[in-house]
């Protein structure tokens, strides 16, 4: 981390909502570090009492100058569906109830194929922000495709928000994933960490109305 960033005064309120801890990393870690003058807290809703993912994700939150907080919403093998209830039971117990500058979180058709997960958190942050529960003046949701699978997932160039990460940023990124995390250099996690990052920017409610009732319709 460039040293002078350190100090630089917190002027953003940014919630960045995901499924698991490394998720934070993936999708979003080169512009969070990127973005030193952003107060971000991350609610990672599951593996709360993972004992060796749990640890990882606040070794983590350390290196963003970030803070956070883990639930324990299921994240079994079988990905039993979790209803809109159930997911913001976990995440109002998580985030602090305030008015954010930015919400960050899942894509409602995810990031890959496919992790139900994802899609369900990216629904329901859409959904309670619609509705007025989440307050928000934009979310920005992820925006990458894996070709169903043909490929590591890519960030999407066409969002009008597409950070191709600088080197430094990048291996700041690879060591989060590859060091803090631990996934091995071979692993899905560590040969897919994206080199550039890509958001699709809702600034209107009813912009997410529109991803709802596509969701509802695809
Ligand atoms: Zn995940």
């Amino acid at each position: 981390m460039k040293p002078e960033a350190i100090h630089k005064k917190k002027t953003k309120k940014v919630a960045v909502i995901v499924a698991h801890p490394d998720d934070e990393v993936l999708w979003a870690g080169g512009t969070l570090l990127a973005h030193q003058e952003w107060q971000c807290f991350i609610a990672c809703l599951c593996r709360k009492s993972d004992p060796d993912r749990a640890p990882k994700f606040h070794k983590a939150l350390t290196v963003f100058d970030s803070k956070g907080a883990m639930g324990d919403l299921d994240d079994g093998p079988r990905q039993i569906p979790q209803d809109k209830q159930e997911i913001t039971r976990v995440l109002f117990e998580l985030l602090p109830n305030i008015n954010y500058d930015l919400i960050i979180t899942h894509n409602p058709t995810g990031e890959y194929t496919r992790h139900l997960r994802h899609e369900e958190i990216g629904t329901t942050v859409l959904s309670l922000w619609y509705e007025g529960k989440l307050s928000s003046k934009e979310i920005w949701v992820f925006a990458y495709e894996d070709g169903n699978r043909m490929y590591f997932p890519r960030a999407l160039k066409t969002t009008g928000l597409y950070f191709d990460l600088p080197n430094y940023l990048w291996n700041l990124k690879y060591e989060l994933v590859t060091n803090v995390y631990g996934f091995e250099q071979d692993s899905w996690e560590a040969q897919s960490t994206p080199k550039a990052e890509a958001f699709w920017k809702l600034s209107h409610k009813e912009d997410a109305l529109k991803w709802l009732e596509r969701g509802q319709t695809s």
